[in-house]
């Protein structure tokens, strides 16, 4: 028997959960039947929602033995709910995917035949287009992707998901990365493995919307390539470098204007107002840059948890058990 978890971190997903709820049985039930060998777990993970998700895992779990949730004790993320998901994932395969829908269930078949096959380690899809997505956004996203592989040695490829069916081998080595500064599409990447990437086109959310602001995906972007490439640090240095050089020439300059007396000296007043401005804009960013970087350190150094778990389907069951034996 081989168990496949499918991970499903939620925030705020009242509307379109009880959809993927029926659209992802659909979809599993119909592997097993294809498949005798295959069970499913579905592990859901609830972020902190203000909403009726949580009520909403309660009547799953009545419903169905194989849901499973962790609730959280406050928004940490969907980082935190993926790497929470995968933590507690107890199956040989671990699926994660989305709740709204925008990562289609019926993927799954052609996924693990991919993964069964033994020639990859992990299917994911790939996102052809970016409809339903404005102009700007797309334009940012595609810088974000062409910054990112120029300065990083780890390839983030554009359009490629959170949307994953990986192996046991591949999770255990996500797991390994117990970093506090979570940025997935790099950790994904970072690990290696063998990744089939299925085309695919953007679908829209059939209810909800999204929790990402153009704002906050910015930050995110931002997070991303500090989480893997230090190369930031790499230009503050070169600026520095550059500015030495200018400088250097700059003095040459004037010491042999005074010794050979050549030209007029100018009133230069605005000129050094100028430098000095953009010197010292300079220098506080890269000091900005540096403090980036020392505060993810920081963070880091501390070793807090990564999220904290309040309630569990586990808690769940036993005081229902506890208050029906009542
Ligand atoms: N999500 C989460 N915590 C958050 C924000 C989002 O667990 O703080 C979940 C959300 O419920 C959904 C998935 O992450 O299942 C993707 O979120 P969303 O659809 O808002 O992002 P988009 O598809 O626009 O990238
Ligand atoms: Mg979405």
């Amino acid at each position: 028997m081989k168990l496949v978890s499918v991970v499903v971190p939620c925030y705020n997903e009242e509307d379109v959960l009880p959809m993927f709820y029926d659209e992802i049985t659909k979809v599993t039930d119909g592997m097993t039947k294809q498949h005798p060998e295959l069970t499913f777990e579905f592990l859901f993970i609830n972020d902190g929602s203000k909403d009726k998700t949580l009520e909403i895992f309660h009547s799953l779990a009545d419903r169905d033995k194989r849901v499973r949730y962790i609730s959280f004790s406050r928004n940490f993320g969907k980082e935190s709910g993926i790497y929470a998901g995968l933590k507690n994932a107890k199956g040989d395969y671990v699926v994660v995917m989305d709740a709204d829908l925008q990562h289609p269930p019926a993927f799954l078949p052609q996924m693990y035949e991919y993964v069964k096959s033994g020639e990859y380690d992990c299917a994911t899809t790939r996102r052809t287009n970016r409809k339903g997505e404005s102009k700007i956004r797309s334009w940012f996203s595609m810088k974000f992707y062409k910054i990112m592989n120029a300065i990083s040695q780890t390839e983030i490829v554009d359009g490629a998901q959170d949307f994953r069916f990986m192996t046991r081998q591949m999770v255990d080595a996500i797991l390994d990365m117990s970093e506090y500064n979570r940025f997935s599409k790099g950790i994904f990447s970072w690990v290696g493995f063998r990744v089939k990437y299925m085309p695919y086109e953007n679908v829209e959310r059939p209810a909800g919307t999204t929790s990402w602001s153009f704002w906050g995906l910015f930050k995110y972007s931002l997070e991303g390539i500090m989480a893997f490439s230090t190369a930031p640090l790499a230009v503050a240095s070169l600026l520095g470098i550059i500015s030495c050089v200018v400088a250097f020439i700059l003095i040459v300059f004037t010491i042999l204007k005074a010794i050979i007396g050549f030209g007029e000296t100018p009133a230069g007043y605005m000129t050094i107002i100028c430098v000095v401005f953009l010197f010292s804009g300079l220098q506080l960013l890269c000091t900005g840059v540096l403090g980036q970087y020392l505060a993810k350190t920081y963070l880091e150094t501390k070793h807090r948890p990564i999220y904290i778990a309040g309630e569990t389907d586990e808690t769940y069951r036993a005081k229902k058990q506890e208050n029906e034996g009542k």
